[in-house]
């Protein structure tokens, strides 16, 4: 049955739902290694192997969400806010430019007040400007209005990755406070395509109360929106948060078992949506020192190594045990570029990326 479907994904042709839902629920060893070797295949005939560096800025923990599963919600009083200035985010940019890495990822808590969107686009204009728009740029600074997202891509931002957290409406209202809005984030989406970026988005993996089919449901809706890019990690407990209270020891087997979902997401979005990019998520790492060298061995092709001030990025804990945060950004840049050469990929130096599925489409205008 498996080896069916997975011939199938060989020959590049489109999976049904049940399909998709058996891969995802692969759970023998040779089966899974099986699926991981096919949607590395899929991921060499359709983006090579060659994996993008995304340096990680993370610029603020200033949040007006409350997201009931995030370390830096509003309501998290435990947290020392940090907000760094335009100089600071434009210095981590160059460092990255300087360091041949193609592109920087902008992300940030949540802030839609005049101030904050100026900043950002003052920064767009300067990293733009400085680097005569050789670095490729994606904010990840969630919900904003069609005129912001215009903004910013018209100072020079090329991509914006905005998870849809979770495609089970009912799922996403349990995980959110009453004023956060499932439809809002796809419009948000659908602005940001029409605005001209690459468009990212993704979910957590292994949520509270998250079955197969919501696993499903995520991936066809990604391949409905269209989108550029995923990016997708495990869900991992916070406990100063709602959801991650009060916490469960995770056992070695939750662990594993959460770290094997996470892996079987990226190799089924692979085999489904080809041609995209995908990251292998921070959170991986968290689960497995090595989680995300073996994400690029299930189907990922992006990694976004920390390019954030030490003293800022203890501040920035989305989750609990979030790796690297006493590392400098040169202490990861070079113990990631080895551990990719040890997989025999090559690392796409000072190039920005931009997915093939992407360039494909605006070739077909
Ligand atoms: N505020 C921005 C970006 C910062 S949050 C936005 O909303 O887009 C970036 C991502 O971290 C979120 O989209 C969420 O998927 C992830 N995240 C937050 N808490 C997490 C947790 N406890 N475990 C795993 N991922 C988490």
């Amino acid at each position: 049955m498996t080896q069916a479907i997975l011939a199938k994904a060989g020959r590049d042709e489109a999976l049904t739902p049940a399909e998709i839902g058996s891969l995802l629920a692969i759970g023998d060893a040779a089966g899974l290694q099986d699926l991981y070797d096919c949607a590395y295949r899929v991921k060499a005939r359709h983006v090579g192997r060659v994996v993008y560096f995304r340096g990680l800025i993370e610029a603020s923990n200033i949040c007006i969400k409350d997201c009931h599963y995030c370390g830096i919600r509003k309501s998290n009083h435990n947290v020392t806010r940090f907000q760094m200035d335009e100089g600071e985010i434009l210095r981590e940019a160059l460092w990255a430019f300087e360091h041949e890495y193609g592109s920087v990822v902008i992300q940030a808590g949540e802030r839609q007040d005049s101030a904050h969107i100026n900043l950002i686009e003052q920064v767009l204009r300067r990293i733009t400007a400085a680097t005569a728009g050789g670095l490729g740029i994606t904010l990840s600074l969630g919900e904003q209005t069609a005129t912001t997202y215009r903004r910013w891509r018209e100072a020079g931002a090329h991509r914006y990755l905005l998870r849809i957290e979770t495609t089970n409406p009912q799922l996403y209202r349990s995980l959110h406070p009453p004023d956060h809005d499932f439809q809002t984030r796809v419009d948000c989406l659908a602005h940001l395509r029409n605005s001209g970026y690459q468009v990212g988005t993704g979910v957590m993996i292994g949520l509270p109360g998250q079955t197969l089919d919501d696993l499903v449901n995520d991936i066809l809706f990604m391949q409905a929106m269209d989108v550029d890019m995923v990016g997708m990690g495990p869900y991992i407990p916070h406990h100063d948060t709602p959801l991650g209270r009060p916490l469960s020891p995770i056992t070695p087997s939750h662990q594993l078992a959460a770290l094997t979902l996470g892996l079987k997401m990226i190799a089924v979005t692979r085999i489904v949506l080809r041609d995209v990019n995908i990251a292998a998520a921070t959170s991986l790492q968290t689960l497995s020192p090595t989680g995300r060298e073996m994400g690029l061995r299930c189907g990922a092709n992006v990694i976004m190594p920390n390019l954030t001030a030490a003293e800022f990025r203890c501040n920035y804990t989305l989750y609990d045990n979030k790796p690297c945060t006493h590392e400098s950004a040169a202490a990861c840049r070079e113990c990631l570029a080895r551990r990719i050469d040890r997989l025999g990929e090559t690392i796409g130096f000072s190039q920005q990326g931009t997915p093939r599925h992407y360039l494909k489409r605006n070739e077909k205008r």
